[in-house]
């Protein structure tokens, strides 16, 4: 390992977790490199290069039908060989591309993408990618070793989006980067995968690095955990979608996590629970705009109307039985339902006879024949939830009038507000989502 400038060590690290666009190509991985040499107490979690979790999946699928795999294999590689040139670093990785293809051959031998490979498989680029980022950071003079977060976060068997065991985790993670760290040594490790419990790999879910930032700045109960992407921080709507759109300086905890959870893709949903647990502040940063102050997330709150979001791919359940509200544990038989078939509801409406919730589109078809045996059910597909957040919903008497007269056009229904009392929920047709959720916008932020 080379010897070098070492970072200032203190007791509560930096976590700082850099997505797939900040490890994309070889400029962006040098800023990012650049980023962690500045000096602080710092342990990195990276994501895949951007598109490369899309193409490992991709993989996998064409290995199980026998298809022309190795053409995409080949693809990786390359697009590392050339990223790693560019770079001007050695980084051995044979030993990776070789267990992806024996992977790939078992799994047409199979002639199945069985879920846990389907894991494995994606896992590859956060492993490649974390291995080329510590050979820059050699390069540049640092001590760094690439940390596999198969050795650090435990989880059950729910392939594809594992539960993590945080007893068992926060130990790992303690045991395996604290004494690294005392030695000046900056750990990279590997976002988005984790160790199940029969031992394969895991994945935490698409998104899921920012998940491993989380949990790492937890476990070491960090002074800060940074999110590095590719915009200037938390916007008041996506800014790929509106040049309008404002950076949020300030945001809670809750508000920050109403946001992920109904479809702000700049914050993993999962990301702000281990963040609360131990009040860890978050903040949003762009690798790309570095100096730019970012949003800070943490548990203060402004009572202000914040943003507005939304999430495509929405089911309506829609479920009736007669006689239901005077049934005893008609609602608990009914959400013991989806709890079985590991299924997050999104929003939730009840009536007299009937009641409605929004489940992603997928996860419909899991239920309905559970359903029926108790109940008569509808399913609406290719709905979209649109959502308004921030704290001062609670005391702002028109925003549901300003709300309704915004989209007074369109045809609404579920509208709810959340228990949080810092949203304002409804479902539009997927189609109109985005044309709606402008209209929002424009009504509360224009
Ligand atoms: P990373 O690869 O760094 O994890 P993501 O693509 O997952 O990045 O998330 C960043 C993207 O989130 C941005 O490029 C932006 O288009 C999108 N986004 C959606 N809603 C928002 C929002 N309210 N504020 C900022 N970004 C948002
Ligand atoms: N690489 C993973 C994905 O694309 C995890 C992440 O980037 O957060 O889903
Ligand atoms: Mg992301």
């Amino acid at each position: 390992m080379a010897e070098g400038k070492e970072t200032n060590m203190g007791l509560r690290p930096v976590v700082a977790k850099f997505g797939g666009t900040s490890m994309g190509s070889a400029k962006a991985i040098s800023q990012v490199a650049d980023i962690l040499g500045g000096g602080q107490a710092v342990v990195a979690v990276v994501s895949a290069t951007s598109g490369t979790t899309d193409k490992l999946i991709l993989l996998g699928e064409t290995a199980a039908v026998s298809g022309n795999w190795q053409e995409i294999l080949n693809g990786l590689i390359e697009k590392h060989a050339a990223i790693t040139t560019e770079l001007g670093v050695q980084v051995n990785l044979k030993n990776l591309w070789k267990e992806l293809k024996e992977s790939c051959e078992q799994v047409q031998k199979k002639g199945e993408l069985e879920t846990y490979m389907k894991d494995r498989i994606s896992g590859f680029g956060e492993r490649i990618s974390s291995n080329i980022l510590v050979e820059v950071l050699k390069k540049n003079g640092f001590k760094a070793v690439a940390v596999d977060a198969y050795e650090l976060i435990f989880t059950d068997n729910n392939f594809g989006e594992g539960n993590v065991d945080f007893e068992k985790t926060n130990k790992a993670i303690a045991e395996k980067l604290l004494p690294m760290m005392k030695s000046g040594v900056i750990p990279v490790v590997t976002g988005f995968i984790a160790q199940s419990e029969m031992g394969e790999y895991i994945t935490l879910g698409r998104g899921g690095s920012d998940y491993s930032g989380a949990i790492v700045a937890g476990a070491l109960g960090s002074s800060e955990l940074q999110i590095w992407t590719d915009v200037d921080g938390i916007f008041n709507f996506d800014p790929r979608n509106e040049p309008r759109a404002k950076v949020l300086p300030k945001l809670s905890f809750k508000e920050a996590a109403e946001l992920a959870f109904f479809g702000a893709k700049v914050l993993h949903p999962k990301t702000i629970k281990p963040a609360i647990a131990k009040n860890i502040p978050v903040k949003i940063l762009n690798t790309f705009n570095p100096s730019a102050p970012g949003t800070l997330v943490t548990n203060e709150e402004e009572e202000s109307i914040k943003s507005v979001t939304y999430k495509k791919g929405i089911s309506i359940v829609n479920i009736c039985s007669a006689g239901m509200l005077t049934a005893p544990g008609f609602m608990s038989k009914l959400f013991q339902v989806f709890a079985r078939a590991h299924i997050d509801v999104d929003v939730v409406a009840t009536s007299e006879v009937s009641v409605s919730v929004t489940v992603d589109n997928g996860e419909a078809d899991k239920i309905v024949e559970q359903l029926s045996k108790f109940s008569t059910v509808r399913v609406e597909k290719g709905m979209a939830i649109v959502c308004l957040v921030g704290a001062g919903i609670i005391h702002d008497k028109l925003a549901l009038k300003d709300l309704f007269t915004a989209v007074e056009e369109h045809d609404v229904s579920m509208v709810s507000q959340g228990s949080s009392k810092r949203n304002i929920t409804f479902l539009v047709k997927e189609s109109e989502v985005q044309e709606v959720a402008k209209k929002v916008f424009n009504k509360f932020f224009i």
